[in-house]
């Protein structure tokens, strides 16, 4: 798919012309222009050739059919993978990814060991939400939900991660809410500073993952450019500027950031109105254990007995490598 080029063939015709399709695209989601009838014939099959829009992509869904994930294949033949989150609720959740790779390394990432190779285009992030939406159309169903919890660090790619916001956000577009935009970051302080000031009413989350910088530095080396300390003072001055609550990520690692003494420290960060902390279980990428469920529940009755407001992830498609920290796109791996 490349929408480069529509301003361009479109020129010539009347204003209204670029309306009717960008309706066709992101309202009535075509997948070929013929579809787009009110347009004439010859003008269908210069916007095929100059503006395709198949998406090319392998999909796997996950056994309990829940979580649907699918590797999209770009311009220069990087991929890129996305997932798509069916909740009891009803609620669908797009995991989006915001680059290839991941230049910060994060020690139980998957995408952190790829290294990093580019920042996708806004045009590139939109791409991933119009596949699950054509997806989706054929079960009349719509995308409710979008997490930049994909591949790729949203604060290191910002114009492109906002400008993607604004497009999905757009009422005669996909006409996703705000609210129902979440972006999650490892604590790029810059990012969570501009963000506060875009008046845009997105969800922040922030991967916390340890209660202190020695042990944070140790599984997220990013630590070390911005410390604790610094990124709890961004996320107040956000709170204090947009009044929004700011949930903070804590996966649960044996061994490693799941004692009750992580759980102590944890709990004094955490004691601020406005701040919500979210556990989420590791889910394996070879370098790390999953904390065992007897230690996640007595983890659990440390912050529940300090009044501290959690909640713990679901985890979606793990059989397919759709998990959180799961999304890499290796060589050698056989593709379905
Ligand atoms: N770079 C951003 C957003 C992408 S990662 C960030 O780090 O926040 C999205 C979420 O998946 C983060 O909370 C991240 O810490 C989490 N994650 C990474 N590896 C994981 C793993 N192995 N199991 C569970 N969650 C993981
Ligand atoms: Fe990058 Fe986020 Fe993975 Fe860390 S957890 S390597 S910041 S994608």
């Amino acid at each position: 798919m490349n929408l480069n080029n529509l301003e361009k063939v479109l020129e010539k015709e009347p204003k209204y012309r670029q309306k009717q399709a960008s309706s066709a695209v992101f309202v009535n989601l075509i997948e070929d222009w013929q579809e787009a009838t009110f347009f004439s014939l010859q003008l269908r099959e210069e916007l095929n050739k100059e503006c395709p829009l198949s998406i090319s992509a392998e999909t796997l869904v996950s056994k309990t059919k829940d979580s649907i994930k699918t590797r999209i294949s770009l311009k220069d033949d990087l991929q890129v993978e996305s997932v798509l989150m069916l909740h009891q609720d009803g609620r669908n959740t797009v995991c989006v990814s915001c680059q290839v790779g991941c230049p910060l390394g994060c020690q139980f990432c998957a995408t952190g060991k790829m290294g990093f190779k580019r920042n996708l285009d806004y045009f590139e992030i939109i791409e991933q939400v119009i596949f699950f939406s054509r997806y989706l159309k054929k079960e009349n169903k719509r995308i409710s939900n979008i997490v930049f919890m994909g591949m790729g660090e949203p604060f290191l790619n910002y114009e492109n991660v906002l400008k993607a916001i604004r497009i999905l956000n757009d009422k005669e577009g996909l006409s996703i809410g705000a609210r129902n935009i979440s972006i999650s970051t490892a604590g790029i302080t810059e990012g969570i500073e501009k963000l506060s000031e875009e008046g845009l009413q997105v969800n922040l989350a922030v991967s916390l993952h340890a209660p202190n910088d020695k042990l944070r530095t140790e599984i997220m080396p990013i630590n070390k450019r911005y410390n604790i300390e610094e990124i709890l003072k961004a996320v107040d001055e956000y709170i204090k500027i947009t009044k929004r609550k700011v949930m903070f990520e804590y996966l649960l690692i044996k061994d490693v950031n799941d004692s009750d003494q992580c759980a102590e420290e944890l709990v004094k960060i955490m004691r601020k109105p406005l701040y919500f902390l979210n556990l989420i279980l590791y889910n394996s990428t070879g370098l790390f254990k999953p904390s065992s469920a007897k230690r996640v529940e007595e983890f659990k009755k440390i912050l529940k007995k300090a009044g501290v407001d959690f909640s713990q992830r679901y985890r979606f498609g793990d059989d397919i490598k759709a998990a959180c920290g799961q999304f890499a796109v290796l060589k050698d791996e056989n593709v379905v």
